[in-house]
């Protein structure tokens, strides 16, 4: 599409980052630019009226940086899954495994009303391992997922198989 485009010339790619052999997608020049920005928050936005989510979930860090601005353009509330030990309160936890060792992401108990439904956004999807520990989190709060969005997604790592059970009829989309 137009938008892929657009948005895939301001995406660079950074190699040996964060460690030698990685190839990281770095989102900053897209962010930076004014157009492709709006574009892409636009984007968003439009998914999650069409896919009738009243709230987004923005998945720490850069997801928040996707997620609030579509929120407040789709007219939807924005809550963020963090890194443990980020948020107050009574939580949700989940771990996933990483390449090497675990992680444990949160959300707190009542940031979705029962049924409410939920469109989830980051930036890449690798191996899916990030996305899925969130759909878990948000099943868990009695909540119903209305779709992922990622900008981009490395198709060789086998994230999009990895989710599939917990989507259901739920869409996964690459912007
Ligand atoms: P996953 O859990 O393996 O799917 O990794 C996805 C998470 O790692 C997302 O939150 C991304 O922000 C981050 N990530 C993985 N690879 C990249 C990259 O190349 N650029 C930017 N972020 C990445």
């Amino acid at each position: 599409t137009d938008l892929a485009a657009l948005l895939a010339a301001k995406i660079r790619d950074v190699p040996d980052y964060p460690k030698p052999g990685v190839v990281f997608k770095d989102i900053a020049p897209l962010l930076g630019d004014a157009e492709a920005f709006a574009a892409l928050v636009d984007h968003l936005a439009a998914r999650s009226r069409e896919l009738g989510a009243t709230k987004i979930v923005g998945l720490e860090a850069r997801g928040f940086i996707l997620a609030a601005p579509a929120a407040y353009a789709a007219g939807a509330g924005f809550v963020p899954v963090r890194k443990e030990g980020k948020l107050p309160g009574e939580l949700h936890r989940q771990a996933y495994e990483l390449e090497y060792g675990s992680a444990v992401i949160e959300v707190q108990t009542d940031a979705f009303a029962p049924g409410e439904r939920v469109l989830v956004v980051d930036d890449v999807l690798a191996t899916g391992g990030t996305v899925e520990a969130a759909l878990e989190l948000i099943q868990r709060c009695g909540a119903e997922v209305a779709g992922v969005e990622v900008m981009m997604e490395l198709g060789f790592l086998g994230g999009r198989a990895r989710l599939a059970p917990l989507l259901g009829d739920a869409p996964l989309e690459t912007v």
